[in-house]
């Protein structure tokens, strides 16, 4: 792998990868081809549409060759519950290889004790690091206490008891419309009927996390697991302060690391913005701008290892094994130096994003960002979230909506649209190119007028983008995506 810092070299690894990054994927399309067409004909598609789409969406990236090509394999056939070295199927001795690999670099690259490399995804991480909490902090002390080595042994009557109480903590996370993730507590999510909730919010004035008030709100709820992490805040967390809160309550720190793990790997989040030290579990996707395949991943301090290494089967059935392969090899990636300079250009490109709308009069949540988010408040143009995401597709601009904090839209419509840089960095844009970005996205907003509905009163769904806009929006972003291309020198037949 070459060490560019120009991003665009990273999905090759120079031009003779890339001619054999060519020829296995004909290949491969042929093969499948042969038994279902359209399968062929609609991933043909999918990479045509990422190669010409504008992706700002803040969770998603471009996964390297080398990452893709590794989840296509037969590791994908074998069964492997269990641990490594550890399993309950006979032959697993190559994925104990991938497994641990995976687990090393993870280790390695974030500085964790521990790592474990088998959930799915975010929310299977997330539900793994829920239950090792509840078995390290209520399960293991109960069975002390009642002289019994594991839950099989407990008579029907203390078992009961056990259970009731494994239902009835308390969970304290970030509110939703502040930025928080279903999964820390919300009624939808299995969190939420798992844990009694309580959210903390911002400062309604600047929209930053108020630690103070997550202190109260901690004093005053005492919860078992105190969460911090996020989707939509567009500012860096401090995470010594979150551990003293925990600290102060006997809260467990859980951080879910899922949308920021790549600027944590890269090192643009150190000392107090680590989360990796100072929390007692971390986990995080690593398909964002960790930039692996689509799964996730669980780090602990050493208390946690043995209570996370259950993870299956206490909420996993077999691990993916070719996804772990992929994580193997895209967390080499992350600790070659090139992902530094990748994930610093994430953070400085968001700032350059930001700049770009602050400077054309647009409205920002928190005035600005220092991750790889921007949230951007619509109301300045009359617009509801749902109108400007409608509109910015129509131009050809991917992105979503996604609530302002005390949002008078309501969680559907929503007043903002978030932005992130991970994706097109990966592709190699830079400055300009951001600046650009935001000048195409304030010109598509001034030109959209929200419609009306039946009834002649103001619609938040339905809205008219200016003819000639779409054409001349997509124009111009097509000039940014040819000049830095998505996999260059990976051609299709
Ligand atoms: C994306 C995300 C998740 C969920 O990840 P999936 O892989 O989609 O399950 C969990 N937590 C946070 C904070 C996220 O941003």
């Amino acid at each position: 792998m070459t060490d560019a810092t120009t991003a665009s070299s990273y999905v090759s690894g120079g031009e003779s990868l890339a001619a054999q990054a060519s020829t296995a994927y004909n290949a491969a399309l042929e093969v499948i081809a042969s038994v279902e067409p359209r399968v062929a004909e609609a991933t043909r598609a999918e990479l045509a549409d990422q190669r010409s789409s504008l992706k700002l969406i803040a969770s998603e990236n471009y996964a390297s060759p080398a990452v893709l090509l590794t989840m296509g394999t037969w590791f994908s056939d074998k069964y492997a519950e269990g641990t490594v070295g550890h399993r309950f199927y006979a032959g697993c001795q190559n994925v104990d290889t991938v497994e641990a690999l995976a687990a090393e670099h993870a280790r390695e690259l974030f500085g964790a004790p521990y790592a474990y490399a088998q959930p799915h995804s975010g929310i299977d991480a997330n539900l793994v690091a829920f239950w090792s909490i509840l078995a390290h902090r209520i399960e293991s002390p109960a069975l002390e206490k009642l002289g019994a080595k594991n839950v099989s042994e407990l008579s029907e009557t203390d078992w009961e008891t056990l259970r009731h109480e494994f239902g009835n903590q308390r969970m304290l996370g970030m509110s939703l419309d502040a930025g928080g993730h279903l999964t820390h507590g919300f009624r939808p999510n299995i969190s939420g009927k798992m844990f009694h909730q309580r959210s903390y919010g911002t400062d309604p004035s600047t929209g930053l996390l108020d630690y103070d008030r997550v202190a109260e709100a901690a004093r005053e709820f005492k919860p078992l697991v105190l969460i911090a992490g996020y989707s939509a805040y567009p500012r860096r967390v401090n995470f010594a302060k979150m551990r003293e809160i925990a600290d102060e309550v006997g809260a467990t720190l859980m951080v879910d690391m899922a949308h920021f793990a790549g600027l944590v790997a890269g090192r643009v989040f150190t000392g107090d913005e680590d989360p990796v030290p100072h929390a007692h579990i971390t986990t995080t996707t690593t398909h964002k701008s960790l930039r692996g395949p689509r799964g996730g991943l669980v780090l602990a301090q050493e208390e946690y290892a043995s209570s996370v290494d259950r993870g299956c089967p206490m909420v996993l059935g077999g691990p993916l094994s070719h996804v772990m392969a992929a994580k193997a090899v895209a967390l080499a990636e992350a600790r070659q130096p090139s992902f530094a300079t990748y994930a610093q250009n994430i953070a400085d490109n968001a700032k350059s994003l930001a700049e770009g709308f602050l400077k054309r009069d647009a409205k920002l949540v928190t005035g600005g960002t220092d991750n790889h988010i921007v949230l951007l408040d619509v109301s300045g143009f009359g617009l509801t979230g749902r109108q400007a995401e409608s509109a910015l597709l129509d131009a050809g601009v991917v992105t979503n909506r996604n609530s302002v904090p005390a949002d008078p839209n309501g969680a559907w419509y929503t007043s903002g649209i978030r932005f992130g840089t991970p994706a097109l960095t990966s592709r190699g844009f830079g400055h300009d190119e951001f600046d650009r970005v935001a000048e195409l996205v304030v010109d598509v907003l001034s030109n959209t007028t929200p419609g009306t509905t039946k009834a002649g009163g103001p619609s938040k769904a339905s809205y008219t983008l200016a003819d000639g806009i779409a054409d001349r929006t997509k124009a111009a972003s097509a000039e940014m995506l040819e000049k830095y291309p998505l996999y260059p020198g990976l051609d299709l037949l």
